[in-house]
């Protein structure tokens, strides 16, 4: 299999051609990052992020046209933080009236079981993801609030919400089942939703359609690694299992998650050191992963200090490509077979070394990395394996944003869900 000139592919998505722009929110607990996209061309005509939100002193920052402007400045709420950003839109561009919004998509993080697609919002969604906040507590109520200023400011255009979970509703009950009590797990939502769910998608549908294959004749691992980070594994366009759980802790060593643990590693602190729900939350949430382990949680710096001799870097990133590896096992246990081993987000598009690490004594399993493909940058879709490996290992960098607005037109025109649009 090889790449496919983008010349010579189709475009499944020029059926969205009269369908102007889409604006993508995401909004988090104290920030608001927001995308204006072209669904069919896939670009960024726009974009910018609002930080420090309710706090003394906020930020804001918007690339129009190449050139960026940024401002320090107080943002009270949500509601001042989208104000400000439709207000940059007219006073830098592109603006608003011109800008032709055919719709607003929301990222939703937690979708929980009612949510396999996405959906065109209206009062009994803004509800339901509300009644999800017990399983996404520091997520689901910022994306509610997002959603609800949206609504008032941009009343005139359909809202869509595009959970993190919904690809993941379709993995099998035995991959999304914990051997827990099942009368506790389901009265408490207790099962595996996974995250990312986005991303995974659009990498499986991407991979296949630059290899000019269809994505239900392809198996294919997706690792997406960015600060959080999470493994898939996809049989013909459809999930069968993913590492993140019932929340985004579980799985694969994160910037300052811990991935998989024993749980009773919980109880042990609660019992003998005496830590609280709140402070093991914290605990395994924000002081572990790679910083718990170095000090460091962004994979650059952690880099440099391994560079340098640092010997608590150096074991966090064995531990990170230990963990990362293990998952790639067991995922090729799990598939059967596989075509196709898919790195993307920031650590998984640019750092070579761990893309190298992670294939390193694969090589009996038909996976490995070709050093000079594996060192070469670009922004495209692209092979780094060698020509005899039986699996192909790919770099695709991660467009959520652009899935989000393609899903976005889908779900406000009822099209065909995008991945299973045939590539060929
Ligand atoms: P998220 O969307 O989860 O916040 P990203 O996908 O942006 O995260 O990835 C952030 C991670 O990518 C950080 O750990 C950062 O160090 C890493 N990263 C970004 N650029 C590089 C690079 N050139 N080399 C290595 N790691 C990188």
């Amino acid at each position: 299999m090889s790449i496919v000139p983008e010349s010579e592919r189709p475009n499944p998505y020029s059926a969205y051609g009269a369908h102007g722009s889409v604006l993508v929110l995401n909004s988090g607990s104290s920030s608001l990052k927001y995308q204006l996209v072209n669904p069919v061309g896939g670009e960024a005509i726009a974009a910018g992020i609002v930080e420090r939100i309710g706090e003394s002193s906020g930020s804001v920052r918007h690339t129009y046209a190449g050139n960026t402007t940024e401002r320090e400045l107080e943002v009270p709420n949500h509601a001042a933080a989208l104000r400000l950003a439709l207000g940059l839109f007219d006073e830098i561009g592109p603006r608003l009236a011109d800008a032709g919004i055919h719709a607003v998509g929301h990222r939703v993080v937690h979708g929980g079981e009612r949510f396999s697609r996405p959906v065109v919002i209206d009062d009994d969604v803004v509800a339901a993801i509300h009644e999800l906040v017990p399983l996404a507590p520091l997520h689901n109520p910022a994306n509610v609030q997002g959603i609800e200023v949206a609504r008032e400011l941009l009343a005139d255009v359909p809202h869509v919400a595009v959970f993190d979970t919904a690809f993941f509703q379709a993995l099998p009950p035995a991959a999304y089942t914990y051997a827990i009590d099942r009368d506790v797990a389901r009265a408490h939502g207790v099962r595996r939703y996974g995250f990312h769910g986005t991303s995974h998608q659009y990498v499986a549908g991407k991979v296949a359609r630059v290899l000019g294959r269809r994505v239900q004749d392809l198996n294919t691992i997706v690792l997406h690694l960015g600060n959080g980070a999470s493994a898939s594994a996809v049989r013909g366009g459809v999930p069968v299992d993913t590492s993140m759980g019932l929340t985004p802790l579980e799985g694969l060593v994160m910037g300052t998650r811990s991935g998989d643990v024993d749980p009773a590693v919980v109880f042990h602190l609660a019992r003998n050191a005496g830590m609280s729900i709140d402070e093991l939350d914290t605990l395994l949430n924000k002081r572990s992963g790679v910083k718990g382990l170095s000090g460091e949680n962004d994979m650059r710096q952690l880099r440099r200090l391994v560079e340098e001799g640092d010997e608590d870097a150096s074991l966090a990133f064995d531990v990170y490509v230990h963990r990362l590896k293990k998952y790639v096992g067991a995922y090729l246990a799990v598939l059967g077979r596989v075509d196709v081993v898919a790195f993307t987000a920031g650590v998984g598009e640019n750092d070579a070394r761990v893309r190298a690490a992670v294939c390193s004594g694969l090589e009996g399993l038909g996976i490995a990395v070709d050093e000079e493909r594996n060192a070469a940058r670009a922004g495209e879709p692209r092979i780094i394996s060698p020509d005899w490996a039986t699996t192909l290992v790919m770099v695709v960098p991660t467009m959520e944003e652009l899935a989000i607005a393609r899903q976005c037109v889908e779900a406000v025109e009822g099209l065909q869900p995008s991945a299973a649009v045939p590539a060929g």
